[in-house]
């Protein structure tokens, strides 16, 4: 057949140009001749609380089964046919929906996961929120939700943050750090199985344990078998909600065995993939001498693109290059059971907002337990040490960097 002969909708019906589709889609006049409203974080409404609640200690929200969260959220809907409403800050509490939103049924959601640092400065920072903006739109476009302007997203997360940081992030607290959640959901109460026409997307700001790196360091125990958590052509790279309850059974048995988290291996070599949801490093001697870091790579859409990742990445490029190679391939967990053997293995790490960077001590593959090494007592090893320090150092403003994203607060 002459490739003329192809139809045309069979070519556009790749993943591919599905998702470029949707990232150019223009602002349709709707039927009444009016175009939907782009986000605008220039309408945000202020709703504040007449009583703000007592802030918990850490202990004490750390102990509680629920998530604690600050006074406000901020919430934003849309519709097909007026685009977005305007943004609101208004007091924490229950969303309404009914039984069939979009989001119940077909899993519609997206969301991020960024940090809200108290620095050593007493300056409020959060790391590359322009990254998480840029993911979360691009999730959105994934799983049929609303686009948006990622800057008018971080006004808006930075917003919220100038409001609740005072009180619940006190100045005379450095170190500590809440953890900002923008979640996207389809709410169209329509059982039909289609793009949801209304979607409404919150911000919500909460106390996360602190996720420190376990003592003795992350213990990973690998996927099962018959068992993947994303796949090529899935959707492993987009934040969706989709991607985690899944995941969960697995999580848990390996917890009753002793591990902390899975490396999902992908694929019939065993590509190592992500521990958790975590990115995976590994720091290795290779055959030729030469000390490697290395990790999964992202072209073929298996894992996240980790904002820590990523900035790992461009700081190890930057500033260890005189010591060692930063490589993003495929690699198998034969491969690394081949440099244990051969005392090959120099450290390893998983990296992301949750755990920040977090040395892992040992994998275990099919019965065997592959030891890594550690720095002394439990501590990071040299590499990861470094790499956290750094990293650390930008969050908490002990050092001035683009990455660090000052919050401007109201008193
Ligand atoms: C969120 C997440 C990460 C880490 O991304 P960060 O931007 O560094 O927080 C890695 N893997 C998965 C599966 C994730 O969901």
């Amino acid at each position: 057949m002459a490739p003329s002969a192809i139809p045309t909708q069979d070519v556009d019906l790749t993943a591919a140009n599905i998702q470029v589709k949707e990232a150019t889609q223009p602002t349709k006049p709707s039927s009444n001749g009016t175009t939907p409203a782009p986000l605008d974080a220039s309408k945000l409404i202020y709703n504040l609380t007449k009583d703000p609640r007592p802030v918990p200690g850490e202990e004490v929200a750390n102990a509680s089964d629920q998530t604690i969260c600050t006074d406000h959220m901020l919430t934003a809907t849309w519709s097909a046919s007026e685009g977005w409403g305007a943004p609101e800050i208004k007091p924490y509490g229950p969303l309404s929906l009914m039984p069939t939103a979009s989001v119940l049924h077909y899993a519609t959601e997206c969301f991020e996961g960024l940090k809200a640092y108290r620095g050593y400065d007493g300056k409020l920072r959060v790391f590359r929120p322009d990254c998480n903006c840029a993911r979360m739109h691009m999730s959105a476009g994934r799983i049929s939700l609303p686009l948006f302007e990622p800057a008018e997203l971080e006004k808006l997360i930075i917003a919220l943050l100038g409001v609740d940081g005072p009180r619940w992030l006190p100045k005379n607290e450095p170190g500590r750090y809440l953890y900002i959640r923008p979640t996207l959901i389809g709410t169209q109460s329509q059982l039909g199985v289609q793009a949801p026409r209304e979607a409404l997307l919150y911000i919500i700001v909460t106390y996360m344990p602190r996720l420190d790196s376990p003592p003795g360091g992350m213990r990973l125990h690998t996927s099962p078998e018959d068992m993947v958590r994303a796949w090529v052509g899935g959707f492993g790279y987009a934040k969706v909600g989709a991607n985690y309850g899944p995941s969960l059974a697995a999580t848990s048995e390996a917890r009753t065995r002793g591990y902390h988290q899975i490396l999902w291996l992908y694929g019939k070599d065993g590509e190592c993939t992500e521990a958790g949801a975590s990115n995976f490093f590994v720091v290795w001697k290779r055959r030729d001498g030469k000390t490697e870091l290395i990790t999964a790579p992202l072209d073929d859409k298996l894992i996240l693109d980790g904002v820590t990742r990523r900035s790992i990445l461009e700081l190890a490029r930057e500033r260890l290059s005189d010591e060692l190679e930063v490589t993003e391939r495929k690699y198998t967990i034969d491969e690394v059971i081949e440099a244990d053997a051969e005392g090959r293995l120099v450290e390893s790490f998983a990296a992301g907002t949750a755990y920040f960077v977090c040395p892992v001590s040992a994998i275990h593959h099919r019965g065997k337990d592959i030891n890594i090494p550690m720095g002394p007592e439990g501590t990071p090893n040299v590499i990861t040490s470094k790499i956290k320090t750094w990293v650390g150092d930008i969050m908490y403003g002990n050092v001035d960097h683009p990455w660090g994203v000052v919050i401007p607060e109201r008193e």
